[in-house]
């Protein structure tokens, strides 16, 4: 699958190329929000609002509007759409505009209706996954309590979820100082002593994303750091500049706090390329490091994608599958970064979350004391 994506689409990836597992329809979601895209670049006020809103709601439809419409069903049903963009879609339909070049602020980025069908060819794929590594909860920017969190992800099926909200550097997200930390921990080992009490066989990972400087510095006392389970290190700043950034990969992977480096360019669709690097330097040291990299499923992040996966494919790196949701239904967004790392052939065995709890904080601990 993974030789077909990468001969089908990666070398025309300007285009609006799709899997080949999709239906034979007229227009894709992913060819849909390309067009309420640029249909919203028109548009003013409401509408324009209206568009954009429904661009990112196309990437997490479940199914593809062709599909409903082939069943004369309502495209209203589907996140972000009213009598008006119905209408609009509908036209589409009918007459399919010329697609142009995407723009690289949108290139390689899956649908939701995509991933599932992705993951329908082999459902032993998403079975292995037994936890999410990044995740968010009131304690910063998330809305959830802790406890929501992990009952969404118990409903799930999961073994573990690690809580990671923001370090005090991201005063925007209200990060979290020493002290917040220690006090959400007390919050997860009482969570995790009620779990134990009643024989459930999950557990809360206590962790951060903790935020690192553009040198690859973090923001937060490492011995405050050693006494976590994990720790997740991100870039939140000088993420448009466009020089060549291996440096300050480097020195990040190198920090000895962290074990895995979080949505690694730091993109967003449609409104930032991301940092640019010498990948496969920096996904060889991730491997010599015995470090993790993240595929951050937040649908406008897909951040590694599969043309950056398979790079790290090449270097034999670790690889996280997170959300980082900031609210307990997101964790279903997992499907995204699934379907990516299958697309791109990752090995199963170099996936931190199909590892069992145990296995997980035995690499953890493998790393920290290296
Ligand atoms: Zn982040």
């Amino acid at each position: 699958m993974a030789d077909f994506y990468v001969k089908a689409i990666l070398p025309r990836s300007k285009r609006l190329r799709e899997v080949p597992e999709t239906p034979k329809l007229p227009l894709s979601n992913g060819q849909i929000a390309e067009l309420l895209s640029q249909e919203s670049e028109a548009a003013t006020g409401h509408l324009q609002r209206a568009l954009r809103k429904a661009t990112q709601a196309a990437f997490l439809w479940p199914v593809e509007a062709g599909e409903l419409l082939a069943k004369k069903e309502s495209l209203q049903q589907l996140a972000g759409i009213g009598p008006h963009l119905e209408r609009l879609i509908r036209r589409w339909f009918e007459a399919p505009p010329p697609l142009s070049e995407l723009s690289p602020l949108r290139q390689n980025f899956l649908t939701t209706a995509q991933a599932k069908r992705i993951l329908a060819k082999r459902p032993q794929w998403a079975d292995q996954y037994h936890g999410d590594l990044q995740m968010h909860s009131n304690w910063s920017d998330g809305s959830g309590k802790i406890k929501d969190m992990a009952d969404a992800a118990r409903k799930r099926g999961y073994e573990y979820i690690a809580m990671t909200d923001h370090s005090q550097g991201l005063k925007i997200a209200g990060g979290m100082d020493e002290q917040e930390l220690a006090e959400q921990a007390e919050e997860i080992e009482a969570l995790n002593a009620k779990l134990k009490a009643s024989q459930q066989h999950f557990r809360v990972l206590k962790s951060i994303e903790m935020n690192l400087s553009p040198e690859g510095q973090g923001d937060m006392d490492p011995k405050a750091l050693k006494k976590l389970d994990l720790v997740v290190g991100s870039f939140h700043s000088k993420l448009r500049v466009t020089g060549d950034q291996t440096e300050r990969y480097l020195s990040a992977l190198r920090n000895p706090s962290i074990q895995i480096l979080g949505h690694p360019r730091g993109r967003i669709y449609n409104r930032r390329l991301g940092l640019t690097a010498d990948w496969p330097r920096v996904f060889a040291e991730v491997s010599r490091l015995n470090k993790a990299i993240e595929v951050d499923s937040y649908p406008d992040r897909q951040d590694l994608d599969v043309e950056l996966l398979l790079v790290a494919k090449k270097e034999g790196c670790r690889i996280a599958i997170d959300t980082d949701a900031h609210a307990p239904d997101q964790l279903a967004w997992v499907e995204l970064g699934l379907a990516a790392t299958l697309l791109a052939g990752i090995p199963a065995e170099r996936v931190i979350n199909f590892l069992s709890a145990t296995e997980l904080l035995k690499w953890a601990k493998s790393v920290k004391s290296q």
